[in-house]
């Protein structure tokens, strides 16, 4: 299969790099392909160098995207690991159907939901995205197929799992679903004074939804220090809906997309835009404190309502820092991280704030028991990375760890710190792929695939 060279990155704009493409047209010659080795993508949502091949090749499973089976009695679906989770919705929400798990983005394939073992809103309920994979197929470094389920071939199907493409290309994958009697969802906003009070929101069982997370203001500082709004969320029962909708609680109309056209300029975001923007936000939000209906996309999708948004923060792109900290001392390591960020003087535009459930089975997975607190910041060069530098070590003292679907600059250091189980896992690696044919810019980066 000819190869294009292409300049890649992912969702954050940061890093870029040259990689020859390979873009399959049917999932029959994966197996000829994945003993190739290099590392494959799926949507590039990833915000750094997950699925980027400095000098290698990128397997892009785009067209990889057929819906094979679909057992609406059992809520099973069976397809290609290109498939999108809003290729998917379309499918089975008219159907009474829901993902069990899914991330803020529905821009996301299956394989790159299986590959960071993404998490929802709803982890502290129902875990990460492991738990709704039935079976998939993994194509190894010698162009073998495996069936691999948490019972089959369970050492695979764990390393996999987070494993960020790195024990071979994921084939056909199998799914179990959430029945739903509607396509809505009854939410309801709290706001909190400061961080203290949106994490005893977080945890409250008056607020124990089903799907919970904070939004923050990464900008307020003092006693208002991590005000936030919690937005909690179930999904509606037909009779909790409107009468215009009951007729067909299934039905939405999905919002058109709009765009953003090109790269704006980079003083856009500043930090005079941003704060006027989160102290209007918090007055807006903050204030649906009744509970109200919204449409599935609205609730778990905000931002895919405007295509490209990264380019708002200019042609340098910007970083996303995700970490999660465990549950004790959770609002010191956090307020820690939160005055890290006031006392550097950047302004960072997105603050979420989400709590954790039971970690999942996958050695190198993120979650863990805690809070996970991500914030997007405009790439500036050095001092952005001392920032985050500075974020690693307040981490790393706590006990966290750092999400690798969002890392682009992370040392290898830090990495084996904040990851104990690598060992375990790269022991499974070896028995997959002994060579270490799979890589990507991150592994190298992070030395993942070489011995302690
Ligand atoms: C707006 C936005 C919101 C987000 N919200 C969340 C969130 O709430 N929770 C969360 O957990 N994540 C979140 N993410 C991150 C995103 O869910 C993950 O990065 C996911 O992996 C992206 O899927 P993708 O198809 O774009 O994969 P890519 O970015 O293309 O690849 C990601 C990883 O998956 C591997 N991969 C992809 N396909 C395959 C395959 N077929 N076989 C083997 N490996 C494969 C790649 O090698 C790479 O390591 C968000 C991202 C964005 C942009």
């Amino acid at each position: 299969m000819n190869r294009l060279t292409e300049n890649l990155s992912g969702w954050g704009r940061y890093p870029v790099a040259q990689c020859g493409l390979l873009r399959p047209e049917r999932h029959k010659g994966l197996g000829g392909l994945s003993a190739e080795g290099g590392i494959a993508r799926g949507q590039g949502r990833s915000y750094g160098d997950a699925a980027l091949n400095q000098d290698g090749a990128v397997l892009l499973t785009e067209r990889l995207n057929r819906l094979s089976a679909f057992d609406s009695e059992r809520g099973t679906v069976t397809a290609e690991s290109g498939l999108t989770l809003r290729e998917l919705l379309d499918v089975v929400v008219p159907r009474g159907w829901f993902p069990l798990v899914t991330p803020g983005t529905g821009y996301v394939s299956l394989g790159g939901c299986i590959a960071a073992d993404v998490h929802g809103k709803n982890h502290h309920h129902d875990g990460a995205f492991s738990r709704s994979v039935l079976e998939f197929e993994l194509f190894d470094a010698d162009g073998a197929v495996r069936t691999c389920s948490p019972d089959v071939q369970s050492e695979a199907f764990n390393a996999t799992m987070g494993g960020m493409g790195l024990t071979g290309v994921i084939g056909d994958v199998t799914l179990q679903l959430r029945p739903v009697e509607t396509a809505w969802i009854q939410a309801q906003h709290a706001p909190a004074r400061d961080l203290e009070q949106a994490l005893t929101f977080l945890q409250d069982n008056e607020h124990d939804a089903r799907y919970s997370v904070a939004w923050i203001d990464l900008q307020s500082r003092g006693r208002a220090l991590g005000r936030s709004v919690v937005m909690t969320g179930e999904h509606a029962v037909r009779d909790a809906l409107p009468a215009a909708h009951r007729a067909d609680p299934l039905q939405l109309k999905l919002r058109g997309e709009r765009n953003v056209p090109l790269d704006m300029p980079g003083w856009l975001l500043n930090p005079l835009t941003i704060r006027a923007f989160n102290a209007l936000y918090y007055r807006l939000e903050g204030r649906k404190t009744s509970p109200f209906i919204v449409g599935y996309d609205k609730f778990f999708y905000p931002l895919d309502a405007l295509g490209h948004w990264n380019r708002l923060y200019g042609k340098r792109g910007f970083v996303q820092y995700q970490c999660v900290v465990p549950l004790e001392q959770a609002h010191e390591t956090l307020r820690q991280l939160l005055d890290a960020l006031a006392a550097s003087g950047h302004a960072a535009f997105l603050g979420v704030l989400k709590r954790l459930g039971a970690a999942s089975a996958g050695q190198l997975a993120f979650s863990m028991p805690g809070y996970t607190l991500a914030l997007d910041l405009p790439f500036g060069g050095a001092a952005t990375l001392e920032l985050l530098q500075r974020f690693d070590e307040i981490v790393l003292a706590h006990g966290g760890r750092v999400y690798l679907a969002k890392d682009a600059r992370l040392s290898a250091e830090s990495f084996r710190q904040m990851y104990p189980r690598y060992d375990e896992w790269l022991a499974v690696k070896q028995t997959l792929d002994p060579q270490g044919r799979f890589s990507s810019s991150l592994s190298r980066r992070l030395g993942i695939g070489e011995p302690s």
